[in-house]
């Protein structure tokens, strides 16, 4: 952004009176465009032993596997925006249980958030974003072709977890870089891909 919408004087970026952290502004009528982090909304869609993945058919990581997510939509519920990822990505209706992972990216502002799902049936096919949809058991997830490393950990966690048949909230930052993979996500490209 470099011009005002109110106006269309130029934005520059400086502290605003009573503020202690820069802000684009506009110098000429005052509006300041503040910019907060993202979130991703997603599901971990189950149903007896086996996982529902998606293999993405857009940019970026075309072809690796993840779980359905995307950006919250202005006035949604996050738990809404779950479902409603699973059904654009996946054609798949699930019954939410409860929030499970979420993940502080805070070097390109952005949080993602896991609910566990229940699938209602077995009836899902690829959306869009998808090239394919599949479920796959604990000994079948392809680890070394996963999208994300919030998706990895999120997958571990519920298999470490099931083997206690407990399934607790979990918080956990991700920095730059973990595994090598790139560390995120889905659409922001602009800040967060390529980096190679
Ligand atoms: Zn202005």
């Amino acid at each position: 952004m470099n011009f005002c919408s109110n106006c269309a004087q130029k934005i520059i970026k400086k502290i605003p009176d009573g503020d202690n952290r820069q802000r684009f502004m506009c110098e000429s009528c005052g509006q300041i465009y503040y910019q907060n982090p993202k979130i991703i909304t997603g599901c971990l869609p189950l149903y007896r032993d086996s996982v529902l993945l998606c293999k993405r058919a857009i940019a970026p990581r075309t072809g690796y596997w993840t779980l359905p997510a995307g950006f919250l939509e202005d006035g949604e519920v996050a738990s809404a925006g779950a479902i409603r990822e699973t059904l654009e990505e996946a054609n798949a209706q699930v019954k939410l249980s409860h929030l499970y992972t979420l993940f502080n990216l805070p070097h390109i502002s952005q949080i993602y958030m896991f609910y566990i799902g229940e699938l209602i049936d077995l009836d899902f096919s690829p959306g869009e974003e998808s090239m394919e949809t599949k479920l796959f058991l604990e000994s079948e997830i392809p680890w070394d072709k996963l999208a994300f490393p919030v998706i990895t950990l999120t997958l571990k966690k519920y298999f470490q977890n099931r083997e206690r048949n407990s399934y607790p909230f979990t918080e956990e930052d991700v920095r730059a870089g973990l595994n090598g993979e790139p560390e995120s996500p889905l659409l922001n490209k602009s800040s967060a891909f390529p980096k190679t």
